[in-house]
């Protein structure tokens, strides 16, 4: 459960302490992350292309977040196919960054896993290093 919370919060997978996207927030680069994590050492991008998967799990929490919402307007009230589709736009516009950001965090939560000796291991090997 924590990891999930973790990745809401975008953190860092493995030691759950640094932030996973450069911060403050900037609109033209919203997906801008460091390199790797400044507390235990976490590549963010450990291949090219890794975050590809996350784009299926964006595709999947849209469909999750706004099928439903279509469904019940086209139920319950009497708009157009045509109105439905433009409130269905708004809503996938205001949250674009926020499921953009998600997805990725999810993908790196998924694929790496936490550990709390990771800190430990990290300065242990920046002190062997000259
Ligand atoms: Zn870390």
């Amino acid at each position: 459960m924590k990891k999930w919370i973790n990745a809401w919060q975008y953190r860092c997978p493995r030691c759950r302490k640094s932030p996973l996207f450069a911060e403050p927030f900037e609109i033209s680069k919203p997906l801008e992350m460091p390199y790797a994590c400044t507390t235990c050492g976490q590549r963010y991008e450990p291949e090219p292309g890794y975050y590809f998967g996350a784009m299926f799990i964006s595709y999947g929490l849209s469909c999750v977040l706004l099928l439903p919402i279509a469904l019940i307007l086209n139920i319950y009230t009497e708009l157009s196919v045509n109105g439905i589709m433009a409130i269905i736009i708004f809503i996938g516009a205001v949250l674009f960054m926020r499921i953009l950001r998600l997805s990725r965090s999810l993908w790196i939560h998924i694929m790496i896993r936490y550990d709390p000796n990771a800190i430990t291991r990290y300065n242990a090997r920046k002190k062997k290093k000259p």
